[in-house]
């Protein structure tokens, strides 16, 4: 059984771990021309159920470099209003939070890998072995094809050409303050994750990074390896298109001063836009030879921060079934992917419209039932 793996990302270098763990023969294919293509982006939140598919599929040794290499989340998680007052806070859950660079993240789950670079998959055709067409013209044979290719995944759009995803009418600004520069800023915002309710209709979340970088064994150092609070403001605001540092400090006036001048002082380089998207809900289709993983079928909004824990949830249980029951396995596989995936494609879709939409009157109702949770301890349990 030849596996391919389009997308060399988050999701498919976990399973192409795992299928290489369990003795079966995986090829990854990815558009991008070198490990070292996407020096960029930001921390991703690794929590214990993404941990624990990493520390299954990963050889020993990444899995220690992801260790070393990740910083310990801010644990716990607090609501705030505008003015830094608190509405409710999480207390930690005594488990064990990553956060990972995206970049190192990439060279560990790189390493010992023998990724094909440079192969943009363009389409595949099936005649019993399938056949992949990349765009340099070239061609690989294959029985099982995973597509991991990410949210504009080409193999879905030739293989579920009625699935995909649509803008959910969000938009999301983020920034970076290096703390390193700046000790002013409370230490509530440094300690856990947090979350801003006001009453009009948008949020933000900030959360604080610690500085690991990751040197390979050639001693090239990756990621910049200053901390940092990443801070989102999110709206359903269609002038959120330019000038966005100075749009978000117009729409954020009146806020706490420490809001304002984390937003103000962060550098203007640090600063991008997101338009959110989310899956469309889709039947379930039957299994065959060809199959999906992570955002190539359930892309999620990030307001839940677990679409790369759901991509390699995907890949730890794709491994197994695939090593127990070869292409039969794809069936067990997809039946529970389609269930969990799914309602974290929903789950994130509603924590976006309650982070950036819903009218003053639920916002205060919202903050209203955080405040009584707070001061009610069976009901904080109950909710949270
Ligand atoms: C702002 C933001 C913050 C987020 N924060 C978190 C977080 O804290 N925690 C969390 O769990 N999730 C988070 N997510 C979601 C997470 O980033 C994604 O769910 C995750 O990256 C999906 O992994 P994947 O492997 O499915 O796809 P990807 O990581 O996108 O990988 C897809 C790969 O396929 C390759 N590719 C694409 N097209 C082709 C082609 N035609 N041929 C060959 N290769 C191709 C790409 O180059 C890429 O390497 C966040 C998302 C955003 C936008």
């Amino acid at each position: 059984m030849r596996i391919a793996v389009v997308g060399g990302g988050i999701g498919g270098l976990c399973l192409a771990h795992g299928l290489r763990k369990a003795g079966l023969d995986v090829a990854v294919y990815e558009r991008d021309l070198s490990r070292t293509d996407r020096l960029q982006g930001y921390r991703v939140h690794i929590n214990p159920d993404g941990a624990a598919a990493l520390r299954e599929c990963l050889p020993a040794e990444n899995w220690a470099r992801f260790e070393q290499s990740s910083g310990t989340s801010a644990n716990g998680f607090g609501f705030l209003t505008e003015q830094l007052k608190p509405l409710l806070v999480l207390d930690p859950d005594g488990e064990k939070h990553y956060s990972a660079s995206r970049i190192t993240l990439r060279q560990v789950l790189l390493d010992g890998l023998d990724v094909r670079f440079g192969k943009r998959f363009e389409r595949y055709e099936r005649d019993g072995a399938i056949t992949l067409r990349f765009e340099d013209g070239t061609t690989a044979e294959c029985d099982v094809l995973v597509g991991a290719d990410g949210i504009g995944s080409r193999v879905r759009e030739q293989y579920l050409p009625h699935a995909g995803t649509e803008e959910v009418g969000v938009v999301a600004v983020a920034g970076k303050l290096f703390v390193d520069d700046h000790d002013w800023v409370p230490r509530s915002l440094l300690d856990r994750a947090n979350t801003i309710v006001p009453t009009s209709r948008c949020g933000m979340f900030l959360v604080n990074h610690d500085g690991l970088g990751y040197t390979d064994a050639d001693g090239v150092l990756f990621d910049n390896v200053r901390p940092y609070l990443m801070w989102a403001y999110a709206a359903n605001d269609p002038e959120l298109r330019e000038g966005l540092q100075e749009t978000v400090l117009r729409r954020i006036a009146g806020w706490s001063p420490d809001l304002v001048r984390i937003v103000e002082s962060s550098h203007p380089d640090t600063i991008s836009q997101w338009r959110i998207r989310s899956s469309r809900p889709i039947e379930r289709w039957e299994s065959t030879n060809v199959t999906l993983l992570g955002d190539a079928i359930h892309a999620m909004t990030p307001m839940r921060g677990i679409g790369a824990n759901v991509a390699l949830r995907d890949a730890q249980l794709l491994a197994r079934k695939l090593a127990e029951s070869g292409i039969d396995g794809i069936s067990a596989y997809e039946t529970e992917m389609y269930d969990y995936g799914f309602a974290a494609v929903a789950d994130s879709l509603r924590a976006a419209r309650q982070f950036a939409e819903g009218s003053p009157f639920s916002r205060t109702l919202f903050r209203t039932v955080l405040r009584t949770a707070a001061a009610v301890p069976a009901l904080k349990r109950a909710m949270f």
